[in-house]
């Protein structure tokens, strides 16, 4: 790693801080993660820009504030287990792995979970596990989960991440039409669910079985 890509890390650092995250374990983590790593090579001098960057296949890794206030949502301490939906590159199960004692990652696209997966053990984030897979239906051999993040738009959550939520867990995902949707934050209190809304963000869709069908069916053929 280069001292520019740290002192790139500080400065992104103090406009988050800026932009208004507060959280110091968090504004920690999005230090120490070497973002440079998980964008291509043609990138790197952009890694440090607080904005979404394509990493192929059409997708993007998140823009750094975006990521951070999703982590922020989710109040992690150190203790949780966490399923991310949408792996990408891999940078925010990184972070998730910051703050987080396990985290479980599902990524629809062979291709990118692989790279991501490979890309995570050479840094040593040997907390996280990738999987290949639909992770609109969440992955219920490790539920329940103390957190859920969702990095893919969708109508409204798939219920079966709710079902694998932990009673007093949070779960976050972007809900809406693709163009234009809201960071949700849901908090599950027994039966009740409460949801606060953390403004506006723009996602990829989440395909697969319980995400937007009509895309997956396109896809398939
Ligand atoms: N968190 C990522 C950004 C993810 S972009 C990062 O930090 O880089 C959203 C990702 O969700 C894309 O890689 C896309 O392939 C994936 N995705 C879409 N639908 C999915 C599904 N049903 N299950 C798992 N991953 C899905």
């Amino acid at each position: 790693m280069t001292s520019s890509g740290v002192s790139s890390r500080e400065k992104l650092v103090v406009e988050l801080r800026n932009d208004g995250i507060s959280d110091e374990r968090v504004l920690a983590a999005l230090g120490r993660v070497p973002r440079d790593q998980f964008v291509s090579e043609a990138l790197h001098d952009r890694a440090y820009e607080n904005v979404a960057l394509p990493i192929g296949e059409g997708q993007t890794i998140s823009q750094p504030y975006v990521v951070a206030a999703m982590v922020q949502a989710l109040a992690l301490t150190g203790r949780e287990s966490v399923l991310e939906v949408g792996t990408g590159s891999g940078y925010g199960a990184a972070v998730l792995a910051e703050l987080a004692a396990q985290v479980i990652s599902i990524e629809l696209r062979a291709e990118l979970a692989s790279v991501a997966s490979a890309r995570l053990r050479q840094l040593h984030y040997g907390n996280v596990t990738v999987l290949q897979g639909d992770g609109s239906q969440g992955w219920r051999e490790s539920a329940p989960y103390d957190a859920i993040s969702v990095t893919a738009c969708a109508p409204e959550v798939p219920r079966p991440l709710l079902q694998q939520l932990r009673n007093g867990g949070r779960l976050v995902a972007p809900i809406g039409p693709p163009k234009r949707q809201h960071l949700i934050l849901f908090e599950r209190a027994d039966t009740r669910l409460h949801a606060r809304d953390l403004g506006q963000v723009r996602f990829v869709p989440l395909l697969g079985v319980a995400g937007i069908q009509l895309l997956d069916k396109s896809r398939r053929n």
